[in-house]
């Protein structure tokens, strides 16, 4: 109990972290509460749809990469849930969990997600030089490279 208890008040701490504080308890409140308490690995299929939902809501799905600008928000099962850190220092809180749409995520620096590439690729997702559209959290793309990628969006 006294588990449970540190848990929720740490989902609370991280809740508040994401300056969304309309993000209050609910029905999957114990759900994420349990969730924070299992770093590293991807907690089972239906915290994670909770997890999803709240992370969905809490970004009014709308991508948080670099490329996508007033694009319109994205349907909650037309999203992808990325952990900001992953490995070893990776977590389930809601802190570490953003909304990218599926090109922003697959061009994340993350050798996790290279196996993303290709399908992207050929569905015409990412421009053949993606490489130098590659991003993460401490290499944000320069205004240059954003507005080149919007043009190639265009574009295609
Ligand atoms: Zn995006």
């Amino acid at each position: 109990m006294a588990r449970l208890g540190r848990a929720r008040h740490d989902a609370a701490r991280f809740g508040s972290a994401t300056q969304q504080p309309s993000v209050q308890p609910e029905p999957g409140a114990f759900f994420m509460a349990q969730a924070t308490l299992m770093p590293r690995h991807r907690p089972p299929r239906e915290i994670w749809q909770v997890l999803r939902w709240q992370v969905w809501r809490r970004d009014r799905g709308l991508c948080q990469g670099p490329y996508c600008g007033s694009q319109p928000p994205l349907p909650l099962d037309g999203c992808q849930v990325d952990h900001r850190r992953s490995g070893k220092l990776a977590g389930n809180a809601l802190a570490n969990l953003r909304v990218l749409c599926r090109r922003c995520h697959t061009l994340r620096l993350d050798a996790r997600h290279r196996g993303m590439v290709a399908g992207a690729l050929k569905a015409g997702l990412i421009p053949p030089d993606w490489r130098r559209f590659v991003w993460a959290e401490d290499l944000w793309p320069d205004e240059q490279t954003i507005a080149d990628f919007q043009r190639w969006l265009a574009r295609s």
